[in-house]
This record gives structure tokens, sequence and C-alpha cells, in this order.
């Protein structure tokens, strides 16, 4: 998986939708890309606060905010 694989599936890794396989794949990801440890670090802290309040599941805003990221960085050459 890349990293765009792992914005794909973020919501529903979180949302604990996701295939076993899937999440496993996404794991080995997160644990050589920094960067998508801490957009997922900070998704998920951020949707706990929302969750307290609104049961939604990922916020539109925050959707696009971490789109713009990724994008950002996947034009970047490694
Ligand atoms: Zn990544």
């Amino acid at each position: 998986m890349n990293c765009k694989g792992v914005l794909n599936e973020l919501s529903e890794y979180l949302d604990g939708n996701l295939e076993p396989a899937l999440i496993e794949e996404l794991r080995r990801h997160l644990e050589c890309c920094d960067d998508c440890r801490v957009v997922v670090d900070t998704t998920r802290k951020t949707i706990e606060i929302y969750c307290n309040t609104e049961p939604m599941p990922l916020p539109q805003g925050i959707r696009e905010r971490l789109e713009r990221t990724l994008a950002k960085k996947l034009k970047r050459p490694s």
C-alpha cells in the first residue's frame, strides 16, 4: 500500500470497517511512513473529539485538508 491507498482506506480503517488484510497492509505502511502515521494519528484524535459532539465519521473539512496535504506530498519526488 502507498500513501494514496492509506488515504483512500483511512475512514474505513478508523471506523473499524476495513478488511484484516488491508489493515495489515496499512499498518505496515505506517511503520515506514512518518507522514501517514501523523495523518492517521491526527485524524483519529480529531474524530474522537468530533464524535463526542456529533455522530459523523469524518468531517468534510478534515478530509479535504488531508487530501490537500497528501496531494502536495505525492507530487514531491521521494
Ligand atoms: Zn505514507
